[in-house]
């Protein structure tokens, strides 16, 4: 088992499911973050068998809404001196903004850039979501 040292500040996104992490490090712009990051893949997990694990040194503000949507399984450690002062079970989020695109093509959030997409939960089983604006279903799978 590789092992990584243990981050004095930080957090660390624990119990993703093996291989989806790096598509959380892609879809949080992880690689553009001014610190250090640590990607882990396939660590074995007795609760899940294989799980990816992503440590940020110096970085505490993760955007929660886009993790719930990739991986509802995750939960983030927040570090601060060595211990975990907060944990924070991910959920599907109940709104959403500016994540994903509305999937009719003729909503006004599709049309006006200055139109921020927005989304109320519609059914948490298949991840789909209501337009504010034209009401328009959208079932989301974020890749
Ligand atoms: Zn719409």
């Amino acid at each position: 088992m590789i092992e990584v040292a243990s981050i004095r500040r930080g957090l660390v996104v624990d119990h993703i499911t093996a291989g989806k992490g790096l598509l959380i490090f892609n879809k949080l712009n992880m690689a553009s973050l001014n610190c250090p990051v640590v990607l882990l893949m396939n660590v074995p997990s007795q609760r899940m068998g294989r799980k990816d694990i992503i440590k940020v040194e110096n970085f505490t503000e993760i955007d929660t809404a886009m993790l719930g949507l990739i991986d509802t399984k995750v939960t983030v450690n927040i570090i601060e001196n060595e211990h975990v002062v907060e944990k924070i079970k991910l959920a599907i989020p109940h709104e959403v903004k500016g994540l994903f695109p509305c999937g009719n093509p003729r909503c006004v959030t599709n049309i006006d850039a200055y139109v921020t997409p927005t989304f109320h939960l519609h059914d948490e089983a298949n991840c789909s979501y209501t337009c504010e604006y034209c009401e328009e279903i959208t079932k989301v799978e974020i890749r």
